[in-house]
């Protein structure tokens, strides 16, 4: 019997998580959240008097010992991640570590804040003759980026990016995504705390969008898009072209061929 769970507990609204990340906080035992990013309102979906542990102060083997105890207990343990787990979101290393203590687990996904963020900006990533590509990626930080994963590499595909865990080096994001070949006014919009109540927006180029961060001060749990889907001047999509079949709609003539 499954006794674990990692679950997504989406961007922020506690609305965005789903319903079956719900229900397992409805029935855990033991919670475990990643209280730095995981909004603590999504803890109100718990049962009253469970034990709840914020990870932000523990390290890996101890969230481990937690997890394990409570499993030879017979309990339900609840791991919360923000966002989607499987994107930075370090659950590798733990279910890698239950595996071979025969702790079963399961994962369930929640709303990734990449998503959130184009919720918020009300924005396709994907539009017809610009781009079909999202890269989702980081500037280097503590964790050391494979050679070819570098910024400006990936610039070099003129994608849509989305930008995790670098606010902060802004400066060195725009530089990178130049000398990748992005141009100067290619357009950039930050999301800070998407979904939340407090969400902000704030765009630009790669021009002007350093100067316009600054103004703002000191920015935590953003999102940075650059692309030129922000301000695209784009094809229609071919899944609704009235003139294109697809497998479970007829292609139908066009009015000048009816
Ligand atoms: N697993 C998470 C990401 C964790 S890494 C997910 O799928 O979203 C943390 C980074 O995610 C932050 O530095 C920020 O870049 C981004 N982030 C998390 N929540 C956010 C939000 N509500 N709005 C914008 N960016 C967010």
């Amino acid at each position: 019997m499954t006794q674990v769970y990692f679950i997504g507990a989406g961007p922020g609204d506690p609305e965005l998580i789903t319903l079956k990340g719900k229900r397992i906080l409805e029935q855990a035992d033991v919670v475990i959240y990643a209280g730095s990013l995981v909004n603590p309102e999504v803890l109100k979906f718990c049962k009253e008097g469970i034990d709840i542990y914020n990870s932000a102060q523990m390290n890996l083997d101890e969230v481990l010992a937690v997890t394990k105890k409570a499993v030879q207990e017979g309990k339900t343990v609840a791991r919360v991640h923000t966002g989607d787990p499987a994107i930075y979101g370090a659950i590798q290393e733990q279910m890698d570590a239950l595996k071979p203590e025969g702790i079963e687990y399961e994962v369930i996904p929640g709303v990734s804040s990449f998503l959130a963020t184009a919720a918020a900006l009300k924005q396709e990533y994907t539009l017809p003759g610009i781009s079909q590509t999202v890269i989702i990626t980081r500037l280097e930080g503590r964790t050391p980026m494979p050679k070819k994963e570098q910024l400006a590499h990936l610039a070099s595909h003129q994608a849509t990016m989305c930008i995790f865990l670098s606010v902060q080096m802004l400066d060195s994001v725009i530089e990178n995504l130049t000398l990748g070949g992005y141009s100067i006014d290619t357009p950039v919009a930050i999301v800070v705390r998407a979904s939340w109540p407090d969400q902000k927006i704030l765009r630009g180029t790669l021009g002007t969008i350093g100067e316009i961060v600054k103004k703002e001060g000191v920015l935590r749990q953003a999102m940075i898009v650059v692309g030129r889907v922000l301000d695209a001047d784009y094809e229609l999509s071919k899944l609704y072209d009235r003139g294109f079949s697809h497998m479970f709609r007829d292609a139908k003539p066009t009015p000048a061929e009816e």
